[in-house]
């Protein structure tokens, strides 16, 4: 694994250019990561709305418990 200071060596050494691409790669990383997290919060309100089972106990008796930015919330009766 390189160490720190060798990773720092190598950027001093890379030209404007190669900087540049580094950087637009990362920023391609962090958007890629929001994508993943949205997604993965769209598929847990689905579990909900389906009224499919509690996240927490599993249980399918869910009752509507208001909303929340336009989204309908569910409560479980058993927990
Ligand atoms: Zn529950």
């Amino acid at each position: 694994m390189p160490s720190r200071k060798s990773i720092f060596k190598d950027i001093k050494s890379l030209s404007d250019n190669e900087i540049e691409e580094l950087f637009n790669h990362k920023s391609e990383l962090i958007s890629f990561k929001s994508f993943t997290k949205s997604i993965h919060s769209e598929s847990r309100e689905q579990r909900y709305s389906n009224g499919v089972a509690c996240l927490h106990c599993g249980s399918t008796s869910v009752i509507k418990h208001g909303k929340t930015n336009d989204v309908q919330r569910f409560r479980c009766k058993d927990c």
